[in-house]
């Protein structure tokens, strides 16, 4: 499909749900729509129910159908004074790729201030043919060494590394996320490759450190999958502030996520 062919009214896409007032996908208020379905198979996932698309775990919309929920909350989001619009998440929004593509057109004809959290498992041009209608991106990255990458999300890193640079040469602003899991990817050495793979780049906005938490665990259980990871426990804010500094040595911009709000 060419990028300057109108707004599919046929293209339905996969919901798992809407979140209307989010003050963590982005900057500003943001309302969020959760897309079904995701190639990864994070082992860590606070999101389970939407990994798969399972009946009964999405509804069918339209773009227009959801630009009418997006029209609805505007007033919302649009009165923030940091400047807010929507976030397209999940699951992952690149999963279904033309419905997202409709999606974005349609909310910058309506001027709307669009980002997309994504881990970037695609193609360097579905990221190119989309990145037009994208303000900005939140790039979650679960772990730089590429064998620990597989342990945790069942798939190899080597093209998301290279998206990361795809995006940045196309001059498009992004934040790289990045969970912080004790013992499991919060290693000096880690983060320290990490930090010499983000320094390389211009349009690196903000490094942001989002405290592991399982509060996932029980969507794990309902759909009777075994949870890998029970005994983890959240960082504390002291570990929090140790993997900041890894950035800050590097001169990177960071910041620790919610961990003021969640008071860990
Ligand atoms: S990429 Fe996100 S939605 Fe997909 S499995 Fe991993 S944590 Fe879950």
């Amino acid at each position: 499909m060419k990028v300057s062919e109108p707004v599919s009214k046929s293209i339905k896409g996969r919901v798992h749900s809407f979140e209307s007032f989010s003050a963590l996908d982005g900057p500003g208020i943001r309302y969020v729509i959760f897309f079904s379905g995701c190639p990864m198979r994070c082992v860590f996932c606070h999101n389970v129910d939407m990994i798969e698309s399972l009946p009964g775990t999405y509804n069918e919309y339209s773009v227009a159908e959801v630009m009418k929920r997006i029209e609805r909350a505007r007033p919302f989001f649009t009165c923030s004074r940091s400047g807010g619009g929507i976030t397209l998440s999940g699951g992952e929004p690149f999963f279904q790729f033309e419905f997202m593509l409709n999606l974005l057109k349609e909310c910058k004809r309506l001027k709307i201030h669009t980002v997309v959290d994504t881990n970037l498992y695609t193609s360097p041009r579905e990221i190119e043919t989309v990145s037009k209608w994208v303000d900005l991106f939140l790039v979650g990255l679960k772990h730089i060494d590429n064998q620990k990458h597989i342990e945790l999300t069942g798939k190899d890193n080597t093209d998301i590394l290279k998206n990361i640079s795809v995006l940045d040469s196309i001059k498009k602003r992004f934040w790289l996320r990045y969970v912080v899991i004790p013992g499991i990817t919060d290693d000096k050495k880690d983060i320290q490759q990490l930090a010499t793979f983000l320094s390389d780049f211009n349009h690196l906005e903000l490094v942001e450190l989002l405290p592991y938490h399982c509060l996932g665990l029980r969507k794990w259980e309902a759909l009777g999958k075994s949870y890998a990871l029970p005994d983890v426990k959240p960082p504390t804010a002291e570990e929090m502030l140790r993997v900041k500094k890894v950035f800050q040595a590097f001169d990177l911009p960071v910041d620790v996520g919610d961990v003021e709000v969640l008071g860990i």
